[in-house]
């Protein structure tokens, strides 16, 4: 078995050593899975329910040792990562009521009657980024295993500690064996396996457009159903009648949370110009203030990024002669540090303008008019999130409605509520993830005629 090592990305000091899963092994597992299914699918919707619950106050029960592993493995503040181990229990938990509603519908036909049936897809890849290693994995798991598929999860091979824990405290909540596995590995081995084993029915993937992309060409083969989760380039639309301090003040935090490792995050500033001198007055201290540094400090707001090979990704969109407006602070020694950074002017061909950074860059462009702002907003092949500030609730909605994006924000930054569909428009995504519907994704609907003939 080979194994790989895993490096903490504020120490780049070693955290645990974990197995590379082969090929052989991921087709092994994938058959394990398949077993168990037809076992799980048939499990009275209350003792599904039961077990994820269960599931959830087992994942409570250890929240803070998942942050912990959080904080070495990704490099996530402490805060961020508490948030992201109660967000796993919440989903469970949310998720948990679901094997008990998943209705079919009656059809009155002529000489009889149709119903319909949610049945389950069978076995269900999971592929996850490293990004946000709980909380996407949380997204996919929960639901397809409330509609009682089986779930084989490949986490990014970066982070893959809190994936591993979650799966074992799945055993220990009772779940039987290979309902749900977590294979760590790699993209190309693990991810591909998932992809082209005919066996597994559908793939959730979140990630790059790029790979995202590929993996769409490989389920196309099997006519594998899919959800694309990809990347974004979101607008954070300033108008001149809004609460300009609380829009200073909070856009860091909607572009700079996680690093700018977020696909949510708004890395693109659209500001009015009648109110651009006094925005960027505001936003110089509000950028200054991000507390940047060691991760396992409460205070903390801002990590490292994820790995040298991606700090160097992030560092070739700020060059020599790019107009650095400001920058925020960031530790000197190991670690993979970036300072926040704000470019302004930034020409809308300049590729820190035009691409996905994935990391703590922001640009700040400015508009004149709704029309312009709308304009700007969707120049761009995604559409993920992003925020619209004003204090003129039509002009809210008409943006709202003009802006081709999945995930929408009026005078506030937030992005993912686990109740309420989540997804991208354009290049960001396919198929929705959370809220009550998500089922749909994780169920295929049969359709029986019951004769009602003499
Ligand atoms: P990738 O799209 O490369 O990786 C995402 C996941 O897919 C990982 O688990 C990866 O495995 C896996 N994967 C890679 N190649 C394949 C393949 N051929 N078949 C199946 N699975 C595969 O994203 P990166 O992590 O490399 O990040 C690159 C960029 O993607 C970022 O800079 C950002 O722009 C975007 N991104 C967007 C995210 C989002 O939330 N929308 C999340 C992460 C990245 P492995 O870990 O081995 O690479």
């Amino acid at each position: 078995m080979t194994t790989y090592t895993i490096l903490n990305p504020a120490t780049e000091q070693p955290v645990s050593t974990v197995p590379g899963t082969t090929e052989e092994e991921t087709d092994a597992a994938i058959a394990r899975a398949e077993v168990a299914q037809r076992t799980w699918r048939s499990v009275a919707p209350g003792d599904r329910a039961r077990l994820l619950r269960a599931f959830a106050a087992q994942v409570d029960a250890h929240a803070e040792e998942l942050a912990q592993l959080e904080v070495a493995n990704s490099g996530h503040p402490v805060g961020a990562a508490r948030w992201e181990a109660g967000q796993v229990r919440d989903v469970l938990q949310y998720y948990s009521a679901a094997p008990e509603r998943l209705f079919g519908k009656q059809i009155p036909v002529a000489g009889g009657l149709n119903v319909t049936f949610a049945e389950p897809v069978g076995v269900v890849g999971l592929i996850v980024p490293w990004n946000f290693p709980m909380p996407i994995l949380s997204w996919g798991m929960a639901p397809a295993l409330a509609a009682g598929n089986a779930v084989v999860a490949k986490p990014a091979e970066m982070t893959p500690l809190t994936a591993m824990r979650i799966g074992e405290l799945a055993l220990e909540a009772g779940l039987p064996e290979n309902v749900f596995q977590v294979l760590p590995g790699k993209g190309s081995v693990v991810g591909q396996r998932l992809v082209d084993n005919a066996a597994v029915r559908k793939i959730v993937f979140t990630g790059s457009t790029e790979v995202g992309r590929q993996i769409m060409v490989g389920c196309a083969r099997h006519v594998k159903r899919l959800t694309l989760e990809l990347g974004g380039k979101s607008a954070n639309i300033i108008f001149a009648d809004c609460d300009l301090e609380l829009a200073a003040a909070t856009a860091p935090y909607g572009v700079f949370d996680n690093a700018g490792q977020d696909c949510c995050a708004r890395s693109r500033i659209l500001v009015q110009r009648s109110v651009l001198d006094q925005f960027m007055e505001r936003l110089e201290p509000a950028v200054q203030g991000v507390r940047v540094g060691d991760p396992s400090l409460p205070e903390t707001e801002m990590g490292p990024l994820i790995s040298g090979s991606h700090r160097a990704s992030v560092a070739k969109y700020v060059t020599e002669d790019a107009h650095v407006a400001f920058r925020g602070s960031a530790p000197e020694g190991p670690g993979y540090w970036f300072p926040p950074t704000v470019l302004a002017p930034i020409g809308l061909n300049e590729p820190a303008y035009t691409e996905e950074i994935f990391g703590p860059v922001v640009t700040v462009t400015p508009f004149e008019d709704e029309a312009e702002a709308i304009k700007l907003a969707n120049d761009t092949p995604y559409g993920l999130s992003g925020s619209i500030w004003t204090a003129n609730v039509g002009r809210a909605i008409r943006v709202a409605r003009g802006v081709e994006t999945g995930n929408l924000s009026i005078n506030s930054h937030s992005s993912v509520r686990y109740w309420t569909p989540f997804g991208g428009f354009k290049q960001s995504g396919l198929g929705r993830e959370l809220g009550p519907d998500a089922l749909e994704a994780f169920t295929e609907t049969k359709n029986v005629f019951i004769s009602t003939q003499e």
